[in-house]
């Protein structure tokens, strides 16, 4: 009998991690109402985007804007343009924004967007004219104060740029700066925020190194990377860790990979994508297929491209001895499941991730208070922050470990047809402590009216 196929969609998975981290998060008393008041998407916005394509005929793109939750403070969350946009997917991407801030102990709730289209078939001029109908007619749904985007997948410092053009267009004689971040360096961008999501992924490997969470790995001289992506996260992943001695074994982009078991030149496979496109025929390399390169030998495995790229289908043959989660959502809980039982450890999204908007949020402050600081002044404190969300959540996850049995108990009393609590992990840990801090602004601010 065939397997049923296991079920990629997105907000599911999002759902199951959430449902997961639950049993943990006490009290459970009044629970499910909460649940669902954390988990559901307060506004989903969906609109048609009208655009004049370069040959003069109009073609009707979708957008979506999805504000997951403000409790904690305005909506953030980047802006997607991708042919695969659907509300499920904004969905999701919106909740894990919740996550992220919360844990990060930045003050800002869960947003996202995107629009469905593909990037690769239009021109610089048809991009800027999506970007400006788009946040045109969200009008006064994004604000310096209610809801902030960001880059994300196929968007960029330039779309920002127009993002915030058009918003100031709307909203003369004041300042719009903090409307949103990832903008050009001219602009009101803060340094260090195009490398900021892969710098804040090495700070928290470095610091999970360093309190002995990780299994041994090398030191970083003998250490080898394999990279899926390379884009904004994957590129600069890539550069962060070779920059740290590591050796690049294997990078992809949406046309496949390149392989070289003794370390990939780095400026040279990045000279090539610049002249080319893409990473692919890369000269004294061998190529792979964009899924071959997460299961090339390797000790540290960063997905950096898509949701949903680590499934049943290749989590066995995953040979990496840590995976550090760059993109968002790369692992569906089934494969997570492989990888746990075969002592795989995951560094979860939420936390690895998270260095983007945390620099963004850094970028907002200076453009509230007129300032721009130092690269430096940015790398320190964006270390900070990393170092110490990853403190908080090893510490909740020992305790998760030190308390099951007790957990076990409140959840059998709760719910006595319940199947056995799995074993925490850290992605657990991580919505544990993210949604108890949601959980616990909620009940302070009180349920109106
Ligand atoms: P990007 O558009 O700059 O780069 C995406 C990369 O993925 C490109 O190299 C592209 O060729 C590659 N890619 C696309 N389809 C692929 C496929 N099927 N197989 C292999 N590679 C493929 O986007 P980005 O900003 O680097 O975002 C990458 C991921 O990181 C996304 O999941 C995004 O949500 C997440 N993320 C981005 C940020 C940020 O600040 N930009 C922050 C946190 C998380």
């Amino acid at each position: 009998m065939d397997m049923p196929a296991e079920d990629l969609d997105f907000f599911r998975i999002v759902r199951h991690h959430f449902d997961r981290a639950i049993p943990f998060v006490h009290p459970l008393k009044g629970w499910r109402g909460m649940a669902e008041l954390l988990f559901e998407p307060e506004r989903i916005i969906k609109v048609s985007l009208p655009v004049v394509l370069d040959d003069g005929f109009v073609h009707n793109f979708l957008g979506y804007r999805v504000l997951h939750d403000k409790v904690r403070g305005p909506g953030k969350g980047g802006i997607r343009f991708h042919p695969d946009v659907d509300e499920n997917e904004i969905k999701a991407l919106a909740a894990l924004m919740t996550w992220k801030c919360a844990l990060t102990g930045i003050p800002f709730g869960g947003a996202k967007g995107g629009v469905k289209c593909d990037t690769k078939t239009l021109s610089e001029n048809e991009k800027r004219r999506i970007t400006r109908r788009f946040t045109a007619a969200l009008g006064d749904n994004l604000g310096p104060n209610t809801d902030i985007p960001a880059p994300d997948l196929y968007t960029d410092s330039q779309t920002m740029a127009w993002v915030y053009d058009t918003y100031a267009m709307m909203h003369p004689g004041q300042n719009n700066l903090p409307v949103v971040t990832g903008k050009p360096l001219d602009l009101g961008g803060s340094p260090g925020r195009e490398t900021a999501t892969a710098q804040g992924l090495f700070y928290v490997f470095e610091r999970l190194l360093s309190i002995g969470a990780l299994p041994d790995l090398p030191d970083l001289a003998d250490m080898d990377v394999a990279i899926q992506g390379f884009g904004n996260v994957g590129r600069n992943a890539a550069r962060v860790f070779n920059d740290a001695g590591a050796r690049i074994v294997a990078v992809s982009d949406s046309r496949g990979g390149v392989w070289d078991p003794h370390g990939l030149e780095l400026t040279q496979v990045e000279s090539h994508k610049e002249k080319t496109g893409s990473v692919v025929e890369m000269p004294s390399t061998r190529p792979l297929d964009h899924r071959e390169v997460l299961t090339v030998r390797c000790d540290v495995l960063i997905p950096a491209a898509l949701q949903t790229q680590i499934t049943t289908a290749n989590a066995e043959q995953i040979d990496a001895r840590v995976v550090i989660e760059a993109a968002n959502g790369p692992i569906t809980p089934e494969a997570d499941d492989v990888l746990c039982d075969r002592s795989i450890p995951v560094v979860p999204d939420i936390l690895s991730a998270a260095g983007g908007v945390v620099v963004s949020y850094f970028e907002w402050v200076q453009n509230l208070a007129n300032e721009q600081w130092t690269e430096t002044e940015v790398h320190d404190r964006l270390r900070n922050t990393m170092n110490r969300s990853t403190d908080a959540i090893v510490t909740t996850w020992t305790v998760l470990l030190d308390q099951l049995n007790d957990y076990q108990e409140a959840w059998s009393e709760a719910k006595p047809d319940a199947a056995a609590l799995p074993s925490p992990t850290l992605r657990t840990a991580a919505h544990v402590l993210a949604v108890r801090r949601c959980r616990r602004a909620t009940e302070q601010r009180g349920i109106w009216p």
